[in-house]
């Protein structure tokens, strides 16, 4: 089978639960491998530069995005957000399933660049739950949490581009039903051409007495 990673997008609305998703997942699989973005965003408490993000100035992101070190980028509520390129392509070669835990906006550019990635859109199991999930957080403001949900909102018009949507009611179910959805991607026709062809040169020797 391929030896080359497969690139995992997972978006879904702030306060839905993708942090400790992704928590999770790397702390009971150890195939995969989490795209630190870089953000123009402020660190919030516990938050730590080359962690969880690289906190980067205005100026340092746009000549990151101008020298093309980014595979795509985004605004979300007056900041910048973007994936470097050399982490996501030196993993996937490695072998390592790369997630990109993104916004719409970025899912989209991702797609159209890897057509074979997988997308995948977490969502709470209804409106009150996110809302209580933003404010139990105690990161943001209410301004702040005013703008995420009207984000979520938006963005739950164009859920529709993705091919699974998960939802986060048990956090244990979500995981399994991930990794379950990553390990199958990983048999797709696309993700197996290279093996295929060897596969069916090896039958033709092997018919011939080679
Ligand atoms: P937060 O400020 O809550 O950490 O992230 C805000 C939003 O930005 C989330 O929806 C998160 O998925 C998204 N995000 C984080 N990193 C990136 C990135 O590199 N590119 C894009 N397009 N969105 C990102």
């Amino acid at each position: 089978m391929n030896h080359q990673g497969i690139l995992v997008v997972v978006s879904g609305f702030s306060g839905a639960g993708k942090g400790t998703l992704m928590k999770e997942l790397l702390k009971r699989y150890d195939n995969y491998a989490l795209s630190i973005s870089a953000t123009t965003r402020a660190p919030r408490e516990g938050e730590t530069d080359g962690k969880e993000y690289f906190f980067v100035t205005k100026e340092q992101f746009e000549k990151m995005r101008d020298e093309r070190k980014l595979v795509e980028y985004a605004q979300y509520v007056n900041n910048y957000y973007g994936t470097p390129k050399e982490y996501v392509e030196q993993k996937m070669a490695e072998g390592k399933d790369v997630i990109l835990e993104i916004e719409i906006q970025g899912a989209l550019k991702v797609k159209e660049k890897y057509p074979d990635a997988l997308m995948l859109f977490l969502v709470p199991p209804d409106a009150q739950t996110l809302k209580e999930r933003l404010v139990g957080r105690g990161t943001e403001t209410a301004d702040v949490i005013h703008d995420r949900l009207e984000r979520a909102a938006q963005e739950a018009q164009e859920m529709g581009s993705y091919e699974y949507i998960i939802v986060n009611d048990d956090l244990d179910t979500c995981v399994k039903q991930v990794h379950e959805l990553i390990q199958s991607a990983h048999c797709k026709k696309s993700h197996n051409t290279a093996f295929i062809k060897e596969l069916q040169q090896d039958m033709n020797c092997f018919l011939k007495g080679e």
